[in-house]
């Protein structure tokens, strides 16, 4: 069997998340690991594989069937993505929401010019959460759509915190409020605000003498990212924190609760993730999507996807016989 061979660009927490996945998939191999630091200062843990500079990505393009894009959403995978898409078959997790027609159109318009295949925001959300929704609408055209998060770690969040001045460090995990999950699976159908649906837990190491009334203020006062939630700030010390609060855990749930017939059966559909770690699980997912790029690419397709688009037998390394006989 030849191996899918699949490039690593970026190496961070996705970065290393996808090496990590490669080893447990037997049909996926890694090609190597691409990043824009001195390759010299970036060490992976794959024996017989190699970091190069990124820009000596465009002279392996017939050593890789694959590239995982693994940088950040905010500023490099709408330069990346497209780039790469010029030479080979591409993934990504791009995952801020708003600005996906437009990274969609970038990476298709060079995905066709040249003739590969590129599938974008892949991960969990969007991703698996985003699919469930898709399934949950067309299956119960008559209800609602429920999504909720956490607990889990907010990277952008805890960035954000970390902002303020006299902060050292911090972490900030959303939480969903347990009566608004509750009253969702009973088909009471709430209308939820922002504030009835998250509360936000922030740990927070600040500076010795720092004016630790000033920071819990500015914090739960900050537009956009704390003034629509009930927030919590509770200052730690550091020691604390990377003894605590170190890892990086996320999850939630998707909730379609609907009615069929003249409305007096209720269903509730509930897709439900519980992740010890937001990246390593991101990149598993990441690693599934690559098969099905390969697949797609060797049957002649171009240009890009989504996971809508994406036939989930083509996730699997199994045959479609095999699928049919134990999965079905
Ligand atoms: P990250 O750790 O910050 O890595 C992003 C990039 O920063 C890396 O590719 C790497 O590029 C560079 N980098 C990493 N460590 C570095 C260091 N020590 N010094 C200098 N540069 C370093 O971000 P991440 O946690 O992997 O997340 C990447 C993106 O995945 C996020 O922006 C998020 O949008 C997305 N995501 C999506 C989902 C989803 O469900 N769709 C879930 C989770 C995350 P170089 O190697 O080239 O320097």
């Amino acid at each position: 069997m030849n191996k899918i061979r699949i490039g690593i660009v970026g190496y961070g927490n996705i970065g290393r998340g996808v090496e990590a996945a490669i080893k447990q998939n037997e049909d996926c191999e890694l090609a190597g690991v691409f990043t824009r630091r001195d390759p010299a200062s970036v060490k992976i843990s794959t024996e017989g594989a190699k970091v190069y500079a990124y820009d000596e990505l465009a002279s392996k393009k017939d050593d890789i069937d694959v590239c995982i894009i693994c940088g950040g959403s905010a500023t490099d995978l709408p330069k990346q993505t497209p780039e790469i898409a010029k030479l080979f078959n591409v993934i990504d997790s791009f995952d801020t929401h708003a600005r996906i027609p437009e990274h969609f159109a970038n990476v298709d318009a060079a995905a066709k010019e040249s003739g590969h295949v590129g599938i974008i925001s892949v991960g969990w959300d969007p991703g698996l959460f985003s699919l469930n929704r898709l399934y949950g609408n067309a299956i119960l055209p008559q209800g609602k759509d429920y999504t909720f998060w956490g607990r889990g770690v907010s990277q952008g969040h805890s960035d954000a915190i970390r902002r303020v001045e006299g902060v050292l460090d911090a972490r900030q995990y959303t939480v969903p409020v347990e009566s608004a999950v509750e009253a969702v699976r009973n088909g009471e159908n709430p209308d939820l605000t922002t504030r009835q649906k998250h509360t936000r837990e922030c740990f927070v190491v600040a500076e010795e003498g720092a004016d630790l009334a000033r920071i819990e203020s500015e914090i739960k006062n900050m537009p956009n990212y704390f003034a629509d939630y009930d927030t919590t700030v509770t200052f730690i010390t550091q020691e604390e924190l990377d003894k605590n609060h170190k890892g990086i855990p996320h999850g939630g749930f998707v909730i379609r609760s609907g009615e069929t017939g003249d409305g007096t059966n209720k269903h509730i559909i509930e897709y439900r993730l519980k992740l010890d770690s937001n990246p390593e699980f991101t990149s598993s997912v990441l690693v599934a999507y690559a098969r099905a790029a390969k697949r797609l690419a060797d049957e002649g397709a171009c240009g890009c996807k989504t996971v809508f688009d994406i036939a989930p037998a083509y996730l699997s390394p199994k045959s479609g016989e095999e699928l049919r006989a134990h999965l079905l």
